[in-house]
């Protein structure tokens, strides 16, 4: 796990984004352990998942029993409940988790996520936002 290149990658909820990361994590070969409070989510995801876990990822010994603390790269892909996912966060850099990376719905929630002790925050609806803007704009310019 001294190497992040292969290190294990914790992610905290199955949602789209979550989803979608567990998934290309493991196709790169990646250790991944999902941990989602939904049981039948968890369930889906046992068989494809090289590990998942239900757990509450705002209860800081449910993470403990996880083993959180022993990972060197977390995803928070927690979006809709603000406080679910700043708990998540506090709790992984409480742990002292080196690398967390979080999901952010607006600049003020990226701005606490950060201060709380996020290392990265990802916006994925502006950030695709932005990157559609460029592929049209680029596709506008090759038609003239
Ligand atoms: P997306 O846009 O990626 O589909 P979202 O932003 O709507 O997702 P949520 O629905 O809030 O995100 O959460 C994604 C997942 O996180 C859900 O499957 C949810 O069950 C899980 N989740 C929410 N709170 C917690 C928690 N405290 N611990 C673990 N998992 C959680």
């Amino acid at each position: 796990a001294s190497n992040p290149s292969d290190a294990p990658v914790l992610i905290i909820g199955l949602g789209r984004f979550g989803a979608a990361a567990a998934s290309k994590l493991e196709r790169l070969g990646r250790e991944v352990l999902v941990v989602d409070t939904d049981a039948a989510l968890v369930q889906k995801w046992s068989g494809v998942a090289t590990h998942a876990v239900q757990a509450d990822a705002g209860d800081i010994d449910a993470l403990r029993q996880v083993g959180a603390q022993d990972f060197s790269i977390a995803i928070v892909a927690i979006g809709a409940s603000l406080e679910a996912s700043v708990l998540a966060t506090s709790n992984l850099a409480e742990l002292g988790v080196p690398q967390i990376w979080a999901k952010a719905m607006s600049h003020s929630h990226g701005v606490i996520l950060q201060r709380i002790g996020a290392h990265h925050v990802i916006y994925p609806e502006a950030e695709s936002g932005d990157r559609i803007a460029h592929l049209v704009s680029g596709q506008v310019l090759d038609f003239i």
